[in-house]
């Protein structure tokens, strides 16, 4: 697609107000202090894309890897477009929130039909494409085509609650308009990529949410949190989401040398990828009871020779799930599936290399642990 005439920016705040003194402290300050990362070092569009997919509720030094192998993987958007989703999900694997992954692969291949094989250069054009909200059309927009559009997560969100002394709760609807309104307000001017990089790289390693380190901070002199005593106070908290302790089951079925794999459908958590079968247990279940119970509901098996192999643990955002593992034996029935969208039988070997989340890797190590 050729590029649309450049938005003409705004003017910058004046070198004297307290915008302009912000912006040009922020710009300094990022040119001098930034951390070397890999994204950093180009402003291809499908790289800054990828990169802020990966960055988004996953730390830095976690997505480096990651982000080298995936470009080195789907190098451009065709790649990625023409990629089998088992391949993507595989390259995402360990990454978590695989929504992210499906989501690049259906934008990727929009893009391929729609956009002649080059990502939009606009906001608006981008909030479009699957997957990407405000943050990353915004996040894309300044930094790959030097759009002065704003953007707020939650490093930005803490930034701008604590300069500007802002009381509303970030994830509040008033929250959320106050932080866009003064995030647009300071990416209007001279390099808006930088000024968007800067906040984040500001939230993320000076202005972090414990014990920020306000005397090495470029905006401290008209930082109101500062001002205040307490910069820690703020954002204003809301309430936490409560963790729920679920108990779940889960087995290696087997018949003739083989092992049952099924696969979570499309949507939802951890959706597309290979799972072993069972589920959660109801309250006061039996683990052994709800193994039988769950895999004749969802994959349609009586099993026997139960062997429990052990219970591995996993924190969710909100569900602290403790999964007891188990060997077993298909005596009856054929695999009717509920709850999952296709299944394969697969030898100890090939399970291994199928996409999965943290928690089934974690009880497929356990299983093989267990049986050497
Ligand atoms: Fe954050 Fe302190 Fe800088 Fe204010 S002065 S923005 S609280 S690091």
């Amino acid at each position: 697609m050729a590029k649309a005439a450049q938005a003409t920016p705004a003017k910058p705040g004046r070198s004297g107000s307290p915008t302009g003194r912000a912006r040009g402290a922020l710009l300094r300050w990022y040119r001098r202090a930034r951390r070397d990362l890999p994204w950093r070092h180009t402003n291809d569009p499908y790289r800054v894309w990828i990169s802020e997919a990966m960055l988004q509720q996953t730390r830095v030094e976690t997505v480096i890897p990651y982000y080298h192998r995936f470009l080195d993987r789907f190098p451009d958007v065709a790649a990625l477009a023409g990629a089998e989703l088992d391949d993507v999900l595989g390259a995402w694997q360990g990454l978590g929130y695989y929504s992210r992954a499906r989501n690049l692969k259906r934008a990727a291949e929009h893009v391929v039909e729609c956009c002649g094989g080059e990502l939009p250069d606009t906001a608006d054009a981008l909030r479009e494409l699957p997957g990407v909200g405000r943050y990353t059309a915004g996040a894309v927009a300044s930094i790959a085509f030097d759009r002065p559009e704003p953007i707020v997560d939650g490093n930005v969100a803490r930034v701008l609650s604590r300069l500007h002394g802002l009381t509303e709760d970030p994830k509040s609807r008033a929250g959320q308009k106050r932080l866009w309104e003064e995030a647009e307000r300071l990416v209007r001017g001279r390099s808006p990529g930088d000024l968007n990089q800067a906040l984040m790289e500001l939230g993320a390693t000076v202005c972090t949410p414990r014990s920020p380190e306000c005397p090495r901070c470029p905006v401290r002199a008209d930082c109101v949190a500062l001002r205040g005593g307490d910069p820690e106070a703020l954002p204003a908290g809301g309430k936490r989401p409560k963790v729920r302790d679920i108990t779940a089951v889960a087995a290696l079925v087997e018949r003739r040398g083989r092992v049952l794999a099924v696969r979570r459908p499309e949507t939802g958590l951890l959706g597309g990828l290979w799972d072993l079968p069972g589920g959660d247990l109801t309250a006061s279940e039996d683990p052994d009871a709800g193994l039988e119970r769950t895999l004749r509901e969802r994959v349609g098996l009586e099993v026997g020779a139960v062997e429990p192999i052990g219970a591995v643990r996993h924190v969710f955002t909100h569900r602290r799930l403790s999964l007891h593992v188990y060997r077993c034996r298909a005596d009856a029935g054929r695999v009717r599936l509920d709850g999952f969208d296709s299944h394969r039988w697969v030898t100890d070997k090939a399970l291994a290399a199928l996409p999965a989340g943290n928690l089934t890797r974690k009880a497929l190590a356990l299983a093989e642990a267990k049986a050497s």
